[in-house]
């Protein structure tokens, strides 16, 4: 009963205020947001990069909630200017190591630190041996560009959303960046071409138009490290296959997480982890894995079953 009330409550506080104009809808999201927001150490230092750095990740467990671990001690390297590409079943826990490396979210889990309170519990993320906490969070966040699964546009023009990337370029990089992700022909010809003013006020994009608008954006952005998850789910094959090219050619020399579902989009990862229920079950590069006979084998031979099942060394079967 108790438990009932308050949230009622609670509501009828914000009804009240959200008619009454206290609260714009917009900034109450921001609010229920802003609670999950990491805060930066009083010591943090602004992460600086001359270049491309090691990314590791040590014994890393975490969880959203206290009852339920997705990610149980997860160690991996990706060594300086190479790609590491995680698959696995939806739901092993792929999008969460993305946001991990992000710090949308810290290591370790609710309820279930150490005795001593050290953060050991939940392991360690580190950038060229330095713990990504040591950061500030303005900083690591400049020196990543992320493709998520869900890109979600600001209500502004579509050319803010690009330059959001690298707000000091000037408008005729924006347009070589769209270019790159196919997206310039379909900005030219809207009414108000780049000025049009796109999300949730504005013109709906598809989800394959909101993720060429994120990968020019990261394109724009150029960091030293890249996260792609699933980047390209929503693109037809044709689009798929000629921004696979850009996105290959971005991440050389940047450290480059790739997390994906169609597998051919991996065959030239320097290393592959097989993620399931938050766990590394199988890790090697494309032809080991296929030798090997397993996990990743299975799911190989699922996707290309039919015409590219044929030569399964094939490290460039014909696309899907
Ligand atoms: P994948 O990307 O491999 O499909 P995710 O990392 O998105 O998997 O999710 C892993 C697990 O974590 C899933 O069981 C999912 O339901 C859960 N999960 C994801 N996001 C949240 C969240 N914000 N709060 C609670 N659970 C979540
Ligand atoms: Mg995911």
């Amino acid at each position: 009963m108790i438990q009932l009330y308050i949230p009622l409550n609670f509501l009828g506080v914000l009804y009240r205020e959200i008619r009454q104009g206290l609260i714009d809808l917009e900034r109450l999201f921001e609010l229920l947001d802003s609670q999950r927001e990491i805060a930066d150490r009083p010591d943090a230092v602004e992460l600086r990069l001359a270049r491309a750095p090691e990314i590791r990740f040590e014994d890393v467990h975490f969880g959203y909630e206290p009852e339920r671990e997705i990610l149980r001690g997860l160690s991996f390297t990706i060594p300086a200017g190479q790609t590491v590409a995680v698959v696995g079943p939806s739901g092993a826990g792929k999008s969460t190591l993305a946001r991990l490396l992000f710090r949308f979210y810290e290591v370790g889990q609710p309820g279930r630190a150490a005795a001593d309170g050290t953060p050991a519990a939940g392991g360690r993320i580190s950038l060229d041996g330095q713990d990504l906490r040591s950061f500030t969070q303005a900083s690591l966040r400049r020196a990543i560009g992320i493709v998520p699964q869900d890109t979600v546009l600001f209500n502004d023009s579509i050319e803010y959303n690009i330059r959001y990337g690298r707000p000091d370029a000037g408008p005729e990089a924006a347009r070589q960046a769209a270019q790159a992700a196919h997206i310039h022909d379909f900005i030219t010809a809207l009414p108000q071409g780049y000025q049009t003013r796109v999300g949730e006020r504005g013109l709906k994009l598809s989800g394959g138009e909101k993720q060429r608008v994120a990968i020019a954006r990261t394109l724009l952005k150029d960091p030293p490290i890249l996260i792609f998850d699933e980047a390209t789910s929503a693109l037809d094959s044709a689009n798929e296959r000629a921004i696979q090219a850009e996105l290959r050619s971005v991440a050389r020399n940047k450290t480059t997480l790739v997390i994906a579902h169609r597998l051919s989009t991996v065959v030239d990862a320097h290393q592959i982890l097989v993620l399931d229920q938050g766990r590394i079950v199988e890790r090697g590069r494309h032809a080991e894995l296929l030798a090997a006979g397993g996990r990743y084998a299975q799911m190989w031979a699922l996707q290309h079953n039919g015409a590219g099942a044929s030569n399964p060394a094939d490290p460039h079967p014909p696309p899907h």
